[in-house]
């Protein structure tokens, strides 16, 4: 590129960061991100301070009680890694899967095609266990699976936001133990909204983003390993295929092997940290049962409203339904992308379509954290109720 188009280049820049309309304010009412609430957007605007300083690495341990508390366990190898929930997925599987091995992926939406196709890259020998979204797998099937394959490691999502279901956990913890093989479990789309005891619940790894019902910033990504996982991860033959990733560093990084130094190993997001931070301490404070009750009770809110509305839950289940993320069965006769673009553009509001498998089956809305709240439900049922007369409906 020239000189003079360079220059030209950064002028248009400069003018279009004054520019509101490029970060307007949006009702974030989709799977995800989440609008991010004053305190959090003040935490990060904090101003930056070095990554290997004194007081971030207290920001860091602060982060480490936070998560553990969010995730309720006691394990001592529990970061945020640097990145989105994609980050951590692939971290939890890039330190404890070795090429070659079998792992055993459920997929009932995207998330699990997601691991298999993550798994895949880096060589290991992969099994599947699949539904159509919406559906579960019983402790039985689960078993079944898991003395066919013998796998080193099963991996399930627990709210699967494709498809707007949370899947059961109890007892699958105690079936990996039996057959000798690490949990793990994606709570991106889960974590402050469903109830999920990593330690009860005998989960190996456990993963989940920033973004959604913590209300941060996308960019930072909480994953805990027991010492089942660590001694997995830990006695490994060959080195992990991500040198960013690979936690015999990142436990350094973040004070959890032991040793009195901490050295260089990446400039982790400062601001992003902080945000968590925040996250983590609004979480701790509202305490996680009622963080629980609050999803579930404005969840049921919404879903009546929608079923008051003429509309159809995709979950059947009430049981299963995922409080962070609803899905709709597109109405019949509808386009879906219309009724999203009329929302967005006439409410200022994001709900989206489905993603992966669920892409053409379902309508996703998902209130979470900060948004949580009986009046935003109200405001989508605004939303979608005009969105239903003024849109195309085609003759059936
Ligand atoms: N797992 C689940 C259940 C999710 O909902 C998401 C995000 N939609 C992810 C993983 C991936 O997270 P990210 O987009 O932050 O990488």
């Amino acid at each position: 590129m020239s000189l003079m188009k360079t220059r030209s280049v950064l002028r248009r820049c400069a003018f279009l960061a004054h520019r509101q309309h490029l970060a307007p304010l949006r009702y974030m009412f989709g799977p995800g991100p989440s609008n991010v609430p004053p305190r959090i957007l003040a935490a990060g605007g904090r101003p930056i301070i070095g990554h290997m300083h004194e007081e971030m690495f207290e920001i860091m341990d602060d982060i480490k009680q936070g998560i553990q508390y969010a995730f309720q366990t006691q394990n001592n190898m529990t970061i945020a890694a640097s990145g989105s929930g994609h980050t951590a997925m692939e971290c939890a599987l890039f330190n404890c899967v070795e090429p070659g091995e079998p792992v055993l992926v459920a997929i009932n939406g995207i998330w699990g095609e997601r691991v298999a196709e993550i798994a895949r890259r880096i060589g290991a020998d992969v099994k599947t266990l699949v539904k159509t979204p919406g559906g579960y797998f019983t402790n039985e099937e689960i078993e079944q699976a898991l003395a066919k394959h013998k796998p080193v490691l099963f991996f399930l999502t627990h709210g699967e936001s494709s498809a707007g279901l949370v899947h059961p956990m109890d007892g699958i913890g105690d079936l990996c133990r039996k057959h000798n093989c690490l949990f793990l479990v994606d709570s991106v789309a889960s974590l402050g909204g469903a109830s999920l005891f990593m330690d009860k619940q005998n989960i190996d790894i456990l993963y989940t983003g920033s973004q959604k019902a913590l209300n941060g910033p996308p960019g930072t990504a909480p994953v805990s390993f027991n010492d089942r996982a660590c001694k997995k991860m830990f006695s490994r033959k060959t080195k992990p295929v991500s040198y960013l990733l690979d936690m015999t560093h990142l436990s350094n990084y973040w004070g959890c092997d032991g040793k009195p130094e901490r050295i260089y190993h990446h400039t982790g997001p400062v601001s992003g940290f902080f945000a968590l931070r925040e996250s983590l301490a609004i979480l701790a404070e509202m305490g996680l049962e009622n963080s629980w009750k609050l999803h579930k009770e404005v969840a049921e809110y919404l879903h009546e409203g929608l079923e008051g509305l003429g509309l159809k839950l995709f979950v059947q289940d009430k049981n299963l339904r995922l409080p962070c993320v609803t899905t709709i069965a597109i109405p019949v006769g509808y386009n879906w992308r219309e009724i999203t673009q009329y929302v967005m553009k006439h409410h200022r509001m994001e709900i989206t379509g489905g993603l992966g498998p669920s892409v053409g089956m379902v309508l996703r809305v998902g209130l979470m954290g900060y948004n949580c709240s009986k009046t935003n439900a109200d405001k989508v049922l605004v939303a979608l109720g005009d969105a239903l007369k003024h849109c195309h409906k085609s003759k059936v």
